[in-house]
């Protein structure tokens, strides 16, 4: 086995007990481990829908990176949320943006690659540059909650992401939709305006709706096809 690989296999232990060992402590406890662990080699993504896991993080680690994905295909609500989160939390956000804009990839591929292909538009606009954008880190942070969808039921508050191979954390995966309210509330966290505009998970403008009462929080992304998660996750 190679030095990386005696790495990696480290941290996945690491991941693994974590996981076993933080699964009933509190997000904030999780984060400061996550800070504690790996300083500067660990960063939050937020996809801007709220700003709690950020605003968690930031009380454990002030400055903490915040990685936010630009797609291009974003509400300007989503934008307003990241600049007002810039501006005014002691964060660090670094926006990533895919190799080619909106109209050089509508030149390439056709226009509407989100009608016709999501997941070949969600590999180049999202999981590529995610890829690139985490190279520099070992662990990473997440907004994930098992009550958001079927497919997020298991997500372990700390794991291993076997596609990026680096520790993935998902500090309030026990969390409820109530529970983030009543965080947003208690803190004044900011949160994206669509949230109270019939939004209950707020994506790329293309491929996101309002959603209807009882319905899943998810359940407005990629509505009518068979496409719940854009690759960063699954
Ligand atoms: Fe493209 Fe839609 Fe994926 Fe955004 S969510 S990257 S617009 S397919």
């Amino acid at each position: 086995m190679t030095t990386a690989q005696t790495v990696q296999e480290d941290l996945r232990a690491l991941a693994e007990k974590a996981g076993r060992d933080l699964e009933e402590a509190s997000a904030l406890d999780i984060l400061t481990w996550a800070a504690d662990t790996f300083g500067d080699r660990f960063c939050v993504t937020s996809s801007m829908e709220d700003a709690v896991v950020a605003h968690l993080a930031s009380r454990a680690r002030p400055g903490v990176d915040v990685v936010f994905l630009d797609t291009g295909y974003h509400f300007p609500e989503t934008i307003g949320t990241r600049d007002a989160v810039e501006a005014v939390m002691d964060v660090n956000v670094i926006t990533l943006l895919p190799r080619q804009s909106v109209e050089e990839q509508d030149a390439e591929y056709g226009p509407k690659l989100h009608d016709r292909d999501p997941d070949l538009c969600c590999a180049l606009r999202k999981v590529k540059p995610l890829e690139d954008g985490l190279k520099g880190y070992s662990a990473w942070a997440t907004g994930l909650r098992r009550d958001e969808s079927p497919t997020r039921a298991n997500t372990p508050v700390v794991g291993w992401d076997e596609k990026r191979r680096k520790v993935k954390i998902s500090p309030i995966a026990r969390w409820t939709q109530e529970d983030v309210e009543a965080y947003v509330a208690e803190h004044g966290v900011l949160t994206n305006p669509l949230l109270t505009d019939g939004y209950a998970s707020v994506g790329c403008a293309p491929c996101t709706r309002r959603t209807e009462a009882g319905e899943d929080a998810r359940a407005g992304r990629w509505a009518g096809r068979n496409k719940t998660e854009c690759g960063l996750h699954g």
